[in-house]
C-alpha cells in the first residue's frame, strides 16, 4: 500500500513509531497530486517545496525527541478563503487573484505550530457563494468519483483533494452547507462546527453571522482529531465562543445507550432519492443496534429557511464584499476618477454569482424593503432557532440526509435557483448556529456516494463525532476509495523541486 492511500490516523501512528518521516509521507501526497491533479483540479496554489520543508523540520523535531501534536508530519490542504501569511489567497476570485496575505488565519497558526504540512489551497465557488465550485473564476473541480459530476462546493476542492487521496485532510467553511454538501457528493466525514467554535480569524468573510471553518476527513475520528486542534477562544475573533475545545477523540468509543435520535420528516422521505432514504433508514438502524431510540421530530419552519438563509447571507456579503474596491486588496483596474475606478474594478473582479448576491443583498437592506425582507428573514431564524429548541427536549440529537440527490453533472444546473434548492437540508442548522455532520452514507447504485447529517444541540461536536464513529464502525469497512479510472492522455504535473 502506497502512504498516500492511508488515512490520517494510519499516518500519525506510523509516523509517531518513527516507521515512516514526514518527508516520505509528504513525497507520497506530492506524487499522487502530480499523477491526479490535472484530471481533478482541486486545487489554485500547489505549495510543495513548503509542503517539504515543514515536513524537514518535523523530522528533526521527532529525532530530537520533542514532543509533537499527532497529526505532526500529516499533510493538510486549505480552502482557498483561509488567509495564509505570504502565500495567495484568492477565493477562487479574480478580484483577489494575486493578493497575498500579510498574516496567517488562527487556523492556520495552529496547524503550523502543530508541525502539518500544507499541500496548498483548493478551489472553491468565488468567495464561497455556490454548490458546486462552477462558480470558481478559474476553473470547475471535478469528483473524483466520476469526473463527469461536480464535487459539490463551495468546499468542492477541500473534498476532491481528500476523496481523491491527494490530501488527507482539509479545511473548509461551512455557511449554509458548504462543509457537509461536498462531504456528500465525495464520500467524505465533513463537520460544521458550533457558530464561534472555530475562530475566523483570516477566514475571508461571506456571511458573517453564519461563517464557521470546518474539517474534511476520511473517518470521524480524524474529523475529532483535526477540529479538537484548530477549535477554541480566539481573543482575534470577537464572535469566537470563550469555551477551549474538549478532547474530542477521547470520548469517540463512548457508548450510544439511551441516546434519543429525532429524524427530521423535512429531511428526508418524499422528494428525496430512495436510495438516500435507504441510506437514512440504514443508519437509522445501526444506531438502534448500538443502543439509541429512534423517533420522528418535524422542524416546521424549515421550509422558510432557503428564503431566510438568502435574504440573510446575501445582505450580509453585499457589506462584506464592498472592502474589495481596487484600493486596498487585490486587483485594480484604472478609471478616470475615483468612482470609475471602483466600478470597473468591482465589474471586472466579480462573477455574476457574487453581483447577483450583492444586488439581491442590497435591494434586501435598502430603506424601502428592509422590513419586509431582511428584518423578516431575521424572524424566520428566530423561529428555526425555536423549532430546534422545541426538538432537543425530546432528542440528543437529530438526523436526516444530507442531500436529496447524489452528485449532479457539471453544467447541469444551469439556473442558479435550482442549485439553491439543493441546499435545504443543510441550511437551517446554519441559521441556528448548531454543529452539525455529514456522515458517508454508502455508495448509491450510479456509483456515487451519499451523505447522513447528523445535528447536535451548540457545542456537543463530541456527540456528533460519536455517532458519526459508531455508524463507521457499525459498517466495519474502510472509508471507500474513488476507483479513478483515469484516461491515460491528460499528463502529469511535474515539480521543479530538488526533492
Ligand atoms: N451552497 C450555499 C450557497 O450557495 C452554501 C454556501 C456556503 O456554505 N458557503 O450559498
Amino acid at each position: 500500500m502506497k502512504l498516500y492511500e492511508l488515512t490520517a490516523a494510519a499516518l500519525s501512528r506510523l509516523l509517531q513509531n518513527m516507521e515512516v518521516s514526514a518527508m516520505e509521507v509528504v513525497k507520497s501526497f506530492l506524487d499522487r497530486i502530480a499523477a491526479v491533479e490535472p484530471y481533478i483540479k482541486a486545487f489554485v496554489t500547489l505549495t510543495p517545496a513548503e509542503a517539504l520543508q515543514e515536513a524537514r523540520a518535523v523530522d528533526l523535531k521527532r529525532a530530537r525527541g520533542e514532543a509533537l501534536h499527532p497529526l505532526a508530519g500529516v499533510p493538510v490542504a486549505l480552502k482557498d478563503c483561509i488567509c495564509t501569511a505570504g502565500l495567495r489567497t484568492t477565493c477562487s476570485s479574480r478580484v483577489l487573484e494575486n493578493f497575498i496575505p500579510p498574516y496567517d488565519a488562527t487556523v492556520v497558526a495552529k496547524l503550523k505550530k502543530a508541525g502539518l504540512p500544507i499541500l496548498g489551497k483548493t478551489n472553491m465557488d468565488e468567495f464561497s457563494m455556490g454548490s458546486s465550485t462552477e462558480y470558481s473564476a478559474f476553473f470547475p473541480t471535478r469528483n473524483p468519483w466520476n469526473l463527469e459530476r461536480v464535487p459539490g462546493g463551495s468546499s468542492g476542492g477541500s473534498a476532491a483533494a481528500v476523496a481523491a487521496r491527494m490530501a488527507p485532510l482539509a479545511l473548509g467553511s461551512d455557511t449554509g452547507g458548504s462543509v457537509r454538501q461536498p462531504a456528500a457528493f465525495c464520500g467524505l466525514t465533513g463537520i460544521r462546527p458550533t457558530y464561534g467554535r472555530v475562530s475566523r480569524f483570516g477566514l475571508i468573510a461571506y456571511a458573517s453571522s453564519l461563517d464557521q471553518i470546518g474539517t474534511l476527513t476520511l473517518t470521524a475520528a480524524e474529523g475529532a482529531l483535526l477540529l479538537g486542534l484548530i477549535a477554541g477562544h480566539d481573543p482575534l475573533d470577537s464572535t469566537s465562543l470563550p469555551q477551549e475545545a474538549p478532547h474530542y477523540a477521547a470520548s469517540l468509543e463512548d457508548s450510544l445507550k439511551g441516546l434519543r435520535v429525532g429524524v427530521i420528516a423535512e429531511n428526508y422521505g418524499a422528494g428525496f432519492d430512495p436510495e438516500i432514504n435507504a441510506a437514512v433508514e440504514n443508519a437509522v438502524n445501526l444506531l438502534k443496534e448500538r443502543g439509541a431510540s429512534v423517533g420522528e421530530v418535524s422542524l416546521p419552519h424549515s421550509g422558510y429557511a432557503l428564503a431566510a438563509y438568502c435574504l440573510i447571507s446575501s445582505a450580509e456579503a453585499s457589506s462584506n464584499l464592498a472592502r474589495f474596491d481596487g484600493v486596498r486588496y487585490g486587483l485594480r483596474v484604472g478609471g478616470e476618477n475615483i468612482a470609475d475606478m471602483f466600478s470597473r474594478t468591482r465589474g471586472e473582479g466579480f462573477g455574476p454569482e457574487v453581483k447577483r448576491r450583492m444586488m439581491i443583498g442590497t435591494y434586501a437592506l435598502g430603506a424601502g424593503s428592509c422590513d419586509a425582507l431582511y428584518q423578516q428573514a431575521l424572524k424566520v431564524r428566530t423561529l428555526l432557532r425555536r423549532d430546534f429548541a422545541s426538538a432537543f427536549k425530546d432528542f440528543d440529537l437529530l438526523m436526516g440526509a444530507t442531500t436529496s440527490a447524489p452528485a449532479y453533472k457539471i453544467g447541469e444546473k444551469k439556473d442558479p435557483l435550482q442549485m439553491y434548492l439543493g441546499d435545504t437540508c443543510t441550511l437551517s442548522d446554519a441559521l441556528a448556529g448548531l454543529p452539525s455532520i455529514s456522515v458517508p452514507g454508502g455508495l448509491h447504485s450510479c456509483g456515487l456516494p451519499v451523505g447522513v447529517q447528523l445535528t447536535a444541540p451548540p457545542l456537543q461536536e463530541g456527540l456528533l463525532f460519536r455517532a458519526a464513529h459508531a455508524l463507521e464502525e457499525a459498517r466495519g469497512d474502510a472509508p471507500a476509495c474513488p476507483p479513478l479510472d483515469l484516461p491515460l492522455e491528460g499528463g502529469c504535473l511535474e515539480w521543479n523541486l530538488r526533492l
